[in-house]
């Protein structure tokens, strides 16, 4: 085992707890980890991961360890290690680089040296593994079978490469298997956000205008749930079939700069950047609520509320208030980074028990195919997509029906 960087050994006990929690709450993924340790399909591969860490990322990584994986972990984010759970990891025999609240270099440092581990797969959040060995650590190249993505922004990355041309290696899309992002991105965002702004403010949300800023996959969960807390919801969009989705879904759609007037909370979920600024700041409510769930800390658009402020300071743990000339505050969550991640604990368990079943199934397709994939985007096979969807249900205990031969056969005639 080499080295680890982590906060402190000693607060394992709590990691420790916090993974088995979740261990127990995501049975897929434990029957995934009971055929790998039979099987050991990733015998002498070197995996590389780039996840938040917590639990349930925790718990990936140990059933890539039980498949016979050598893994080496990092966060995708400076702000949503928890370090409990990174000591637990590390007293688990797994080499570990990652610290809550570290800077921007530091958060870089930390995935270089996940990727001394010279590995055959990569695992990655939002790309920026995939930009390192494309770019500083192009050597790793030669060692590299292939890698998988875990979010929608890292796949627009990865498609900007494919269209380049400067793909090295076949990655999959997890993102776009319909047993992620219809669940993930939409019900996992749609609680894990509100959990995040809820515990954060300890503020009532009904009655509120609640501003949900792209109507995604993502947006739509968000704003599901806002309904559901009894907010007022209102939707900004610049795509006109998804604005008309919106309306139809029975949310007020305005421009953004009408809907700052009026909004109490503002949450952007684009993978854009500077959705709200300076245009939009000038017109808020003394009190506003702005959280980002978006990947980047980009879309609430820091440096206008830095330079419009006369004071910043913190309010309460995780809510920086800026102090406008006029005397209004607005309020910042978690920096602006994802408020479900660097102000709570993520999607919850029986979420992730999709999302990463899919990862471990799609290192193990990796292991078993790469050689046969191109350097392109690959979706995730259809049967494992099916795979941990029938699963899931069968955890559930939820029965479905099968097509007869006499309807199999309809369907496939075009006469
Ligand atoms: P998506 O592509 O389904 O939705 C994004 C929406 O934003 C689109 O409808 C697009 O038209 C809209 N949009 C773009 N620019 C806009 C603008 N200027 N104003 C208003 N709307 C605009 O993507 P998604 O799957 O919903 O993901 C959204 C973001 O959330 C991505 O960055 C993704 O990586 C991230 N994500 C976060 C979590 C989390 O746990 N917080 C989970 C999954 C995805
Ligand atoms: N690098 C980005 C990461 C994008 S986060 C950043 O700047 O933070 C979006 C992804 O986080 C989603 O696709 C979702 O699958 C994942 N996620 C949500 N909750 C999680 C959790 N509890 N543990 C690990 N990953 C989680």
């Amino acid at each position: 085992m080499r080295g680890s960087v982590i906060k402190n050994i000693n607060l394992y006990k709590s990691g420790e707890q916090k993974i088995e929690w979740v261990k127990r709450n995501m049975p897929v993924l434990r029957s995934i980890e009971e055929r790998f340790i039979k099987e050991q399909p990733l015998k002498n591969k070197k995996i590389a991961i780039a996840i938040h860490l917590e639990a349930k990322t925790a718990y990936l990584a140990k059933v890539l360890k039980a498949g016979g994986a050598e893994v080496s972990i990092s966060s995708s984010n400076p702000l949503s290690t928890q370090d409990d759970v990174a000591a637990a990891l590390v007293k688990s025999g797994m080499s570990v680089y990652s610290i809550h609240g570290i800077s921007e270099k530091e958060y870089f440092e930390h995935l270089n040296m996940v990727l001394d581990i010279k590995p055959d797969i990569i695992i990655d959040d939002g790309g920026d593994l995939i930009q390192l060995v494309h770019t500083s650590r192009r050597k790793l190249l030669e060692n590299i079978i292939g890698g998988s993505e875990e979010t929608t922004t890292g796949i627009v990355r990865l498609k900007s490469m494919e269209k380049e041309g400067v793909l090295e290696f076949p990655m999959i899309s997890v993102n776009d298997a319909y047993s992620k992002y219809l669940f993930d991105n939409r019900y996992g965002t749609g609680q894990s956000v509100w959990d995040g702004i809820m515990r954060t403010t300890n503020l009532i949300v009904a009655g509120k205008n609640v501003v949900v800023a792209g109507y995604g996959w993502c947006g739509r969960g968000v704003a599901l749930k806002a309904r559901g807390l009894g907010a007022n919801v209102i939707v900004t969009e610049i795509d006109p079939i998804k604005a008309m989705e919106a309306v139809m879904d029975g949310f007020r759609v305005m421009k953004s700069v009408e809907a700052a007037k009026i909004g109490d909370y503002f949450i952007t979920l684009t993978g854009n950047f500077k959705i709200f600024t300076s245009e939009h700041f000038k017109y808020m409510k003394d009190g506003a609520i702005l959280a980002n769930a978006g990947h980047f800390d980009v879309e609430i658009w820091k440096p206008d509320l830095e330079e419009m402020s006369v004071e910043i300071k913190e309010m309460r743990k995780n809510i920086t208030g800026y102090v406008m000339p006029d005397g209004r505050v607005i309020n910042l969550l978690a920096e602006g980074r994802l408020v479900n991640l660097a102000s709570g604990d993520g999607h919850p368990a029986e979420i992730m028990d999709m999302s990463f079943a899919l990862q471990a199934l799609s290192a193990e397709y990796l292991a078993q195919k790469a050689k046969d994939l191109d350097k392109k985007l690959y979706n995730v096979p259809m049967e494992i997509d099916f795979e941990v969807s029938k699963m899931k249900l069968m955890e559930w205990g939820v029965e479905i029906d099968e097509l007869t031969d006499e309807q199999k056969k309809y369907l496939d005639s075009w006469q």
